[in-house]
């Protein structure tokens, strides 16, 4: 079956070129379906015909809300969508002055190990695809009746290790015949695979990218990032620095604040020194704690931004939203996989 939902518009063009329809055709089902059709039969606009030939040769799904749980202290709203395949992804809506923002999952699981993360403890399942992507975004708005104006692909799994699907998504996603949301209004968040940062830079998104760098010594960034073995801190700013000289954004630095294993004077220090010149914004995180693991939120949080701006960092410290229910991503997939067989089998829950 084709994924008419993952192809961009030329490439639908040229499907539907091959079925002898005329070039407007495509404009039409593109629209459709980044509309949230979920059905070839309600797109009443293309012949019947062309309607039955699409559903015959087409998959199109659409993700069922397996959970949803809506915030009373701040309106975020988080689903736990189940895909075609059984496996399930979340996806958070939250409120901003600015407008709605969606966090979406880029992996089913994760590869990457991070100590901290919840969504990593039952390893990698599989890529998402650029539709169950974009799907996320398209199927909350239409969900929750919210115009989503910003996307954040903070969720579940590491993007850059999907690469292809998610810059296709982007792609889909920034299309003027579709939710039409322009890059500046996007935030890919990565753990720092240094040669997928390089091959991101060639394409010279305007999007914001953020790095979770998490420490500043390699000792520390080693125990909670196996991504940081056998690379380094050093190598993975002096790569942040080739993606700033290239595409001309500044990125931003993820650093959550674990009680006692990254929250020191000295790591404030040192992440200064390590930073100073960049012009690159550091957001601390509470961290959010898991369960399953020993790591505690720091109490130091405010000790340390303080630090890091007398030495001329720019700090944010982010707020967190929807804490009453567990927002963070990855916890509502492994509780619902624990508590009702939602997760895919074989993973550890
Ligand atoms: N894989 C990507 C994006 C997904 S995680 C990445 O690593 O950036 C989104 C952000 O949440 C990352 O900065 C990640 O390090 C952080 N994060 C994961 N678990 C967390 C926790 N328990 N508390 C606070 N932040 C967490």
């Amino acid at each position: 079956m084709v994924d008419l939902k993952s192809m961009t518009l030329d490439e639908q063009g040229e499907l539907l070129k091959g079925l002898g329809q005329p070039a407007f055709r495509a404009r039409q089902v593109f629209s459709w379906l980044h509309r949230g059709a979920a059905s070839f039969e309600e797109m009443s606009n293309l012949p019947k015909d062309l309607r039955e030939q699409l559903a015959r040769l087409c998959a199109l799904s659409r993700p069922a809300v397996a959970r949803k749980q809506v915030s009373r202290e701040d309106g975020t709203i988080k689903y736990l969508w189940r895909l075609a395949d059984g496996n399930c992804v979340e996806t958070v809506l939250m409120r901003y002055r600015h407008g709605n923002t969606v966090c979406v999952s880029s992996q089913v699981g994760c590869l990457m190990g991070c100590a901290f993360c919840a969504s990593t403890l039952g390893g990698k399942v599989r890529d998402l695809t650029a539709g169950e992507i974009l799907d996320q975004v398209l199927f909350t708005q239409l969900d929750s009746g919210r115009p989503i104006s910003n996307i954040v692909m903070m969720g579940i799994g590491e993007p850059l290790d999907n690469f292809d699907n998610v810059l296709r998504f982007l792609e889909l996603v920034n299309c003027p015949e579709g939710l039409n949301i322009g890059m500046r209004h996007i935030s890919l968040s990565t753990c720092g695979l240094v040669k997928k940062i390089d091959k991101l830079a060639e394409y010279g998104l305007q999007l914001t990218l953020s790095v979770s760098l998490h420490a500043p010594d390699d000792e520390t960034r080693n125990a909670l990032m196996p991504v940081n073995r056998g690379v380094g801190v050093d190598k993975l700013l002096e790569t942040c620095r080739r993606y700033f000289e290239k595409t001309g954004r500044r990125i931003s630095f993820e650093y959550a604040m674990i009680d006692s294993v990254n929250d020191a004077d000295w790591q404030a220090d040192l992440l200064a020194r390590r930073l100073a010149g960049t012009g690159s914004h550091v957001n601390l995180i509470p961290l959010n704690h898991v369960e399953e693991s020993p790591l505690k939120p720091s109490r130091r949080v405010r000790e340390f931004q303080r630090r890091l701006e007398e030495r001329g960092i720019n700090v944010t410290v982010r707020r967190s939203l929807g804490g009453d229910i567990d927002a963070s991503c990855g916890q509502l997939r492994r509780k619902a996989g624990a508590s009702q067989g939602i997760g895919k089998e074989g993973e550890a829950t």
